[in-house]
């Protein structure tokens, strides 16, 4: 194995957690985050949610508002890396929107080399790695979906920027369309292992979910509802089958949506599975807060 580090996580499915600062312009706002430990994060409650006014949650790794992007980065590394050991990553941006999601895989909108999120990261780090040779052409299974051969990481903004067009387009067909969108982008690397000659082959998927939050049924009719319907349906068929592996259940529901079964063959087995959950810090949002925060603690 190249990158033994990768050796040191335990188990494959890991949750991290990582709380949006206050936007510039809020002010005086009052926070959900009571306090924030390497692991913990501690939420502020109303007394309707429970007598002790707090709640705490333990993951692998919490990140406070103040965490740099390098930071998050840093902590993802390894796992990425381990693609190059012949091993499917999934990595799962999880979050009402307006959490972070997007500024986590992919930073603001207003790239500087120290917002770039993931998944710019992870593509240099892929490259600076490995000495990369151009691959052909291979099965796909996604429908709507092209394979790109790609030799540098400049070819891969290329293609995200693109992909993020096509995202846009559909935002001003339908009010904010591009969080009622799951966004996904994969990466197949095939490499020799040095040592022995065999072929490895590894995939990463880097995935920024559609928002989380319920729909007010009261608010929205017709299509837009059976949208949101299936967003939520999708979103949690994908919790279902991740807390089915954490328990090492023989059962795994893939079948229940669209997208754990795109994802079937690189979810589960050898796989190795992040899903990154994201808070906003407002009171206002508690519900939701509160309800991603235990869609984690059932997959943890
Ligand atoms: P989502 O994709 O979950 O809907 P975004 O990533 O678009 O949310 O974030 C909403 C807003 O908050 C954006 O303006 C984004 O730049 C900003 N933002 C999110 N996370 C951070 C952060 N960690 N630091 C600074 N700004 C952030
Ligand atoms: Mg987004």
């Amino acid at each position: 194995k190249l990158y033994n580090q990768v050796q040191d996580l335990k188990g494959s499915i890991r949750v991290y957690c990582r709380v949006r600062p206050f936007l510039p312009g809020q002010t005086s706002v009052l926070t959900t985050v009571d306090h924030i430990e390497e692991s913990t994060i501690s939420i502020a409650t109303p007394s309707k949610y429970g007598k002790e006014g707090r709640k705490s949650f333990t993951f692998n790794k919490v990140f406070g508002p103040s965490a740099s992007q390098e930071a998050v980065f840093s902590d993802t590394q390894p796992l990425i890396r381990s693609v190059l050991d012949g091993y499917n990553v999934c990595i799962f941006a999880y979050g009402q929107t307006g959490s972070g999601k997007t500024f986590t895989m992919m930073g603001p909108n207003e790239l500087t080399e120290e917002s770039l999120g993931v998944n710019y990261r992870a593509l240099s780090d892929l490259f600076h790695l490995s000495k990369i040779r151009n691959s052909s052409q291979d099965g796909i299974n996604v429908p709507d979906a092209t394979l790109v051969p790609v030799s540098t990481t400049s070819d891969v903004i290329s293609l995200m920027n693109l992909g993020q067009k096509n995202r846009a387009v559909s935002a001003t067909a339908m009010n904010d369309r591009s969080s009622r969108s799951h966004s996904c982008l994969t990466v197949h690397v095939q490499g020799r292992d040095l040592t022995s000659g065999a072929t490895l082959r590894g995939s990463m998927h880097l995935v920024d979910l559609a928002g989380s939050e319920r729909v007010d049924k009261s608010e929205v009719t017709g299509d837009r509802l059976k949208e949101a319907q299936h967003i939520n349906k999708s979103l949690s068929a994908l919790g279902d089958v991740i807390a089915s592996l954490s328990q090492k259940n023989n059962h795994i529901p893939y079948r229940n949506s669209k997208l754990t079964q795109l994802l079937q063959d690189s979810l589960g087995g050898q796989a190795k599975t992040l899903m990154f959950i994201h808070i906003s810090p407002e009171v206002d949002t508690l519900g939701e807060t509160l309800s991603t925060l235990k869609f984690a603690e059932r997959v943890a």
